[in-house]
């Protein structure tokens, strides 16, 4: 049986957290109330501007967090705002007084959201709308909810006058959904700015509620696969398609494309892997979880390997994969095609270069005369180290909201910035305060959606965080 875990009414909670380690005696019930409501207001603020790649908004909503900075006190050599192209980075220091003798640790989410079709949408998708249990709209699960509360959490611990004993920062940037420059332009120009011990990506993992709203895990990103896209050309003379001969470029690629259908890249596994299967497994009461079980303790069992392959949500946890995602053939319907090329997208494991996963791809594809190419820039970084001090933190802080639900390191198959930091050299984890129904993510989606109740539980949550991680010690 899945062990349960009991919901508590995070406001019942709050009088609770009492502990000698907290900047003031007590977090009120009053004092989360209040900076529930300005979580809400910039969260409100945040949703109803559309900042999609393109669009030019991103500037404005960085200018508005400014002001939110600002406003509490935070002085304006410690703002930055740092912008990119049609886009924007925003970067704050909250300065510490350096007793612990530890380095800078980064606060880091995206205020650019993925593209909505409000046609598509039950709700206005740039609008924040909500009902009793739900807030609505673009962005209000990735990432405007977590810039909302990371902006409100600084808000809070200077009122309150908290002094903490290394430097914390924030980094918003501007373009996580698209091109990922602006973190980029931040590692590569503003490292001064941004520089850390780690980074927490307040952007992914979390934690995963149950149907009755039961906690039963907790996810932190310890590592991610590296994104990376191929072309891959067949190329022909050409003709006139009233005098078709065997050589096609058309012919060639689909030959191409029916060896990579064939082939699977070979199972692999690294600690966080092999972690994430055992402890996922005993919450899973079917065949799935008794296959995890089983391939944790042998990554050889083939009936295990076979069990995972075959779900779309595990398979990308086992090896590296690539896919076909887009084809582009000929000029005119009556005409032999001079080119065909297909677009193979790959989720790759850890370890393996961009280049030799290219070449091992050449080698599938079994024709010498296929031109490949590289799309964009992609970035490989390796896992970040277990950290102890950071995962002591998040178990102690989840004890406040939903005591003890297991904390699971995952490997991510998409790429988020901390990809950046990683390969910059700034170990990155992913996770974040919000805990929701699976079936309830639709990020990226239509109708994304978020508890509401996810607002006081985060601010629980990384208050004890900032405290555990960057508070005075008794
Ligand atoms: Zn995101």
């Amino acid at each position: 049986m899945p062990r349960r875990f009991p919901l508590p009414n995070a406001f019942l909670l709050v009088m609770l957290l009492v502990s000698p380690t907290l900047p003031s005696a007590e977090i009120s019930q009053e004092e989360i109330a209040r900076y529930s409501k300005l979580a809400e207001e910039l969260l409100r603020d945040g949703v109803n501007r559309k900042t999609v790649a393109g669009a030019g908004h991103v500037p404005a909503y960085a200018i508005f967090l400014a002001h939110q900075f600002q406003r509490a006190g935070f002085p304006d050599e410690d703002i930055h705002l740092l912008p990119h192209g049609e886009t924007a980075s925003l970067v704050v220091r909250y300065r510490g007084d350096g007793s612990s003798k530890l380095q800078s640790i980064l606060l880091s989410s995206h205020m650019d959201v993925v593209g909505a079709d409000p046609r598509d949408w039950e709700r206005h998708p740039f609008e924040l709308q909500e009902d009793d249990n739900f807030y609505y709209g673009r962005g209000v699960l990735d990432n405007k909810f977590d810039v909302s509360l990371l902006t409100t959490l600084f808000v809070w611990l200077k009122a309150e006058g908290f002094v903490p004993t290394r430097d914390l920062i924030i980094a918003f940037t501007g373009d996580e959904e698209s091109y990922q420059e602006t973190v980029q332009h931040l590692t590569s120009e503003f490292r001064d700015l941004i520089d850390a011990e780690y980074a927490l990506v307040v952007d992914g993992g979390g934690g995963a509620l149950d149907d009755n709203g039961e906690a039963f895990q907790y996810q932190i990103g310890f590592a991610e696969k590296t994104y990376a896209t191929f072309n891959m050309t067949a190329r022909n003379r050409g003709g006139h398609s009233s005098m078709p001969r065997p050589d096609n470029a058309i012919f060639d690629l689909a030959a191409a494309i029916q060896r990579l259908e064939m082939h699977t890249f070979p199972v692999e596994t690294n600690e966080i892997t092999l972690t994430y299967f055992a402890r996922t497994a005993p919450f899973l009461n079917n065949e799935v979880g008794e296959a995890m079980a089983r391939f944790a303790a042998d990554p050889t069992d083939e009936a295990a390997i076979k069990t995972l392959r075959s779900k779309p949500e595990y398979v990308g946890t086992l090896s590296t994969t690539c896919i076909p995602t887009m084809l582009e053939a000929g000029h005119a319907e009556n005409a032999l095609p001079r080119s065909a090329t297909a677009t193979v997208n790959c989720r790759i494991f850890p370890g393996h270069s961009v280049e030799a996963i290219k070449q091992e791809l050449q080698v599938i594809a079994g024709n010498p005369d296929l031109e490949w190419s590289v799309v964009g820039t992609p970035v490989s970084s390796d896992a970040s180290p277990f950290n102890p001090e950071l995962m002591e933190a998040v178990s102690a802080s989840l004890d406040r909201i939903y005591p003890g639900v297991p904390v699971i390191p995952k490997m991510i198959s998409g790429t988020t910035d901390g990809a950046y930091f990683r390969a910059a050299g700034i170990p990155s984890y992913s996770l974040t305060g919000i805990f929701l129904n699976p079936a309830d993510s639709y990020a990226h989606g239509l109708n994304e959606r978020v508890r509401k109740a996810s607002i006081p539980e985060s601010l629980i949550f990384w208050r004890s965080m900032i405290n555990l991680l960057a508070g005075p010690r008794e």
